[in-house]
């Protein structure tokens, strides 16, 4: 048993990162540890509450006071198994996850919340460092195989827990590495590539065959997928939302992900010139980023060295606290800023683009206006309404479209296994995460629509229980049960 009154004697602490100017010139990661009594410290304002809601917060179940626990008697092992024990990869979300977990902590009602994503970094981390990960191959292989298509967080997790049950694991990747979004669209200052590499050496140890530039249902015909027993269908939300508003053929304005897969690209040694791939940078430039989420991609411009940059958010300036109407545990919409908007970001609410303004056919200006949205006393959703006379241009050598994802793309693999799908346009599957085709499973965001990487982990949990049991009858490999605990999501 830990110190109970931990709680009462420290406050939250996160690691320190690099001062920005330092930050900024390189692409790495810029967390600087804490010392070891310093997390223990930490660890201790758990209050290992009796219901512990931090459970129910997070999507993989994360039994996060016991591994606090553990962390506070410096047992580092034990609370690796632990947490490893409802998250195959707490290296990424460690790192990379919106951490609805401290949303939920009881502590956060009246005081801040325990650092429960940074101590998870530092459990695996240390797992990592001390040889406590190693390929865990199955003893027994069952005779059954199973096509994985995608390998984004969630065909990465449904990968290596169905392997773990013995089963043979194909995974197709169309892109030229494994990875998903984790490979081609968190920035590297946000999770450095040898920490995905890592892990896939770990899990092609354990016997997980990966193919890449394999495009199923393209250059992969999509009958090969017929000897396998099962197929998870794990493509991820794709097909990006565009702004078609005077203008847009422009040069110079990009959607998010064409800009920041050449940065990851460049940042693997990859040289584009000999890819026949022209660079977008943003050097010197004054860059326009249309998004609801400025978060942790941002930073890229700025290690490119922009001139200025700029976002612009459809939605009004959310407040610093928690709204009242989403009181505690809920997820609360409020203002997140990260490291890379601590590096210098003019951050515009309640504004609309109305048009690119361009010469010699590259973009050079925006015109934006204002808006405020009107509260329906009907009922219906409050509408959007422009703010007469706030007409404003604004300079733009180069615009960013983050404006989210609509759902996977439809036509293709999705089309050639007749695949049904949801109002939304996503995989529509049934509560055991099965498709409309028999034996053809779906996960991730390509089900449940654009989404953050602890869901598609959770994602790949659920489906590899679900298809285990299709190929086997019953299955072992655990999950969360919604019916134990509320999910709130
Ligand atoms: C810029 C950006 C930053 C983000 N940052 C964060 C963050 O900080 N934290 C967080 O929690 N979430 C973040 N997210 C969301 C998160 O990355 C996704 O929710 C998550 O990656 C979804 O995982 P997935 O496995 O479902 O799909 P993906 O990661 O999208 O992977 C799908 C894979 O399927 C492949 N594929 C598609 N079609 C085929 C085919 N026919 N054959 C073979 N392969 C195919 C694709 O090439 C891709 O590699 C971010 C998203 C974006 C776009």
């Amino acid at each position: 048993m830990g110190d109970p009154k931990g709680f009462m004697k420290f406050d939250r602490r996160l690691e320190k990162q690099e001062r920005v100017e330092d930050r900024i010139k390189h692409n790495k990661e810029i967390t600087l540890p804490l010392t070891n009594f310093e997390y223990g410290q930490q660890a201790s304002r758990c209050m290992s509450c009796g219901v512990p809601t931090c459970h129910a917060g997070c999507p993989t179940g994360d039994l996060i006071p016991t591994w606090m626990e553990l962390v506070e008697v410096n047992r580092w092992k034990d609370a690796y198994k632990i947490l490893n024990s409802t998250n195959n990869f707490p290296e990424f979300t460690g790192r990379l996850c919106h951490a609805p977990c401290e949303e939920a902590c009881v502590l956060g009602i009246n005081e801040n919340p325990v650092s429960i994503q940074m101590l998870e970094k530092q459990v695996v981390e240390r797992a990592f460092s001390e040889g406590w990960v190693v390929p865990d191959p199955p003893l027994i292989r069952t005779g059954k195989s199973v096509a994985v298509i995608g390998s984004g967080p969630s065909g990465l997790s449904v990968a290596q827990q169905l392997n773990r049950a013995g089963h043979n694991v194909t995974v197709f990747e169309r892109a030229d590495r494994i990875g998903g979004l984790l490979r081609y669209g968190i920035p590297n200052h946000r999770l450095e590539k040898w920490v995905l590499d890592r892990r896939l050496q770990i899990m092609e140890k354990e016997g997980i065959t990966f193919f890449v530039n394999a495009n199923v249902g393209e250059n992969i015909d999509i009958k090969k997928l017929e000897k396998y027993h099962a197929t998870c269908v794990c493509v991820g939300s794709t097909v990006a939302r565009d702004l078609p508003i005077p203008g847009r053929d422009l040069e110079g304005i990009h959607f998010l992900l064409d800009y920041l897969s050449q940065q990851n690209k460049i940042d693997m040694g990859d040289d584009l010139n000999k890819m026949g791939i022209e660079h977008i940078s943003a050097k010197n430039k004054n860059v326009i980023i249309i998004s609801g989420h400025p978060h942790g991609w941002l930073g890229v411009a700025h290690r490119q060295g922009c001139k200025s940059l700029t976002n612009f958010d459809l939605l009004p300036e959310p407040s610093m606290g928690r709204p009242c109407h989403q009181p505690w545990p809920f997820w609360p919409e409020r203002l997140r800023t990260s490291s890379d908007t601590d590096e210098g970001i003019d951050l515009q609410f309640s504004i609309i683009l109305k048009q690119f303004i361009g010469r010699k056919g590259k973009v050079t200006k925006v015109q934006t206006v204002n808006i405020i949205f009107e509260q329906s006393y009907s009922g219906r959703p409050p509408y959007m309404k422009e703010v007469e006379g706030s007409e404003k241009e604004w300079a733009a050598d180069m615009v960013i479209l983050g404006l989210g994802y609509m759902g996977p793309e439809t036509h293709g693999i999705l089309q050639k296994l007749s695949l049904e799908l949801s109002p939304r346009t996503n995989v529509e599957t049934d509560s055991k995460y099965m498709t409309s085709s028999e034996g053809v499973f779906a996960a991730g965001d390509a089900r449940r629509g654009q989404s953050q990487i602890v869901w598609a982990i959770s994602d790949g949990r659920q489906v590899a229980n679900s298809i285990d049991t299709y190929l086997m009858g019953k299955s072992l490999l655990p999950v969360k049960m919604e019916g134990d605990l509320p999910i709130i999501k």
